[in-house]
């Protein structure tokens, strides 16, 4: 036998910073305290930072999906021209959401793997000047997937429309500039870059997202981004807090903070490009024509079905990873990079990778991919100090 440790490789929940899950032990304290309105005030402040946002950035108890609904339910009225552009499964959400909230939506659909084009909304915009909104992934966790948020947001930012962006897993993984790109929406959750778990969703909001909430009139309660607003000015938040979360999420971002979150984000697109390398190597395709730094989707060996090799991360060495999801669940497998990823953990996934491929009759020469890996490595180091 072989001693096995579980390690949690997925895109989402990500590996948990150590600190901030013990941190998460000292959650025996009332929220509407002094004690945690400094927590709450640090974690709102910190988060600001990570998010390099000019306004504030409002944190709720929800997974990253609450945001996405509380987005539409502030910030427009029924029968609203919206366009929402999908390339996968969190796109096909956000046509779920609106229709569900009875905008008008026109949907821009780009096959799994690729993504819609800056030219396909500009189109779209123009044919439509009444658009109150666009809607995108910044990182599509499906496919592996990047929109060009910089090319689409200068386009949006030019008409009376908002820009609302998933970065659930983009944070952490893109650059995403807020004001230079007009990204009036931006969305995250805590259980990707962030290295907590689960339970918190974050959303920055420009004056013109803002404005938008003044004359919107679609019903909301529980997700109300303006009392939200008011409450965290003071140190607290609407409902009770997820008190623990609050905790973990305080130390994590003194983490990402004290790094930079430029340095987050050339992590996880330095490990992404080894991964590149190393699938390259073993002759893999990957499943994305734009590829992002959150997520690597890769294509199995022909003939091979991907969850043969999601089945033997777990059973050979307790690795949990993804497969593809809904028709894609056969088509590919997931290798994330976002958050507490280091060069250690790729090594070891890449070098798991050649050996359960080889189990399975795909013949790769042992340590071709995590050499790969070791170059990128060995070059970053060489211009780097660190
Ligand atoms: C994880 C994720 C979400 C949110 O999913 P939840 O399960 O609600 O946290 C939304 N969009 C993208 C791109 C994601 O990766």
């Amino acid at each position: 036998m072989y001693i096995r440790k579980q390690r949690l490789l997925t895109p989402g929940p990500t590996p948990l910073y150590p600190p901030a899950l013990h941190a998460m032990m000292a959650s025996d304290l009332h929220h509407r305290t002094e004690e945690f309105r400094n927590v709450y005030k640090s974690a709102l402040a910190g988060l600001k930072q990570v998010y390099g946002a000019p306004g504030d950035v409002l944190c709720m108890a929800a997974s990253g999906s609450g945001a996405m609904d509380a987005s539409v339910s502030n910030l427009f009225s029924a029968g609203d021209k919206v366009i929402v552009c999908t390339a996968g499964k969190f796109g096909e959400r956000w046509v779920e959401i609106v229709r569900a909230y009875g905008l008008d939506a026109t949907v821009l659909e780009a096959p799994y793997g690729d993504v819609v084009t800056p030219d396909r909304l500009e189109a779209a915009l123009k044919a439509e000047p009444a658009t109150r909104g666009v809607f995108v992934q910044g990182s599509e966790s499906s496919t592996g997937a990047q929109h060009d948020v910089e090319a689409m947001g200068k386009l949006v930012a030019a008409t009376d429309a908002i820009f609302v962006v998933d970065a659930i897993t983009g944070l952490g993984t893109m650059p995403l500039d807020i004001e230079g790109w007009g990204l009036d929406v931006v969305i995250g959750g805590s259980q990707k870059a962030f290295m907590i778990p689960p339970g918190l969703a974050f959303v920055s909001l420009t004056e013109k997202a803002w404005n938008h909430a003044k004359t919107a009139t679609l019903p909301h309660y529980y997700f109300d981004f303006r009392k939200e607003k008011k409450n965290g000015d003071i140190g607290e938040s609407t409902w009770t807090p997820a008190t623990s979360l609050i905790l973990a999420l305080n130390e994590a971002l003194k983490y990402v903070n004290s790094i930079g979150m430029a340095n987050l984000v050339a992590n996880a697109q330095l490990l992404a490009h080894a991964t590149r390398e190393a699938s390259r190597e073993l002759g893999l395709q990957l499943f994305s024509s734009r590829p992002g730094s959150a997520v690597t989707a890769i294509r199995p060996p022909a003939g091979m079905d991907s969850g043969v090799i999601v089945k033997g991360y777990k059973q050979k060495f307790a690795a949990v990873i993804t497969g593809g999801q809904g028709s894609m669940k056969n088509e590919l497998f997931r290798l994330a990079h976002l958050g507490y990823f280091d060069f250690p953990d790729l090594f070891s996934v890449i070098a798991e990778l050649e050996l359960i491929l080889r189990a399975n009759g795909y013949p790769v020469e042992l340590g071709r991919g995590v050499a790969a890996v070791q170059r990128v490595y060995e070059q970053a180091s060489a211009t780097k100090t660190a």
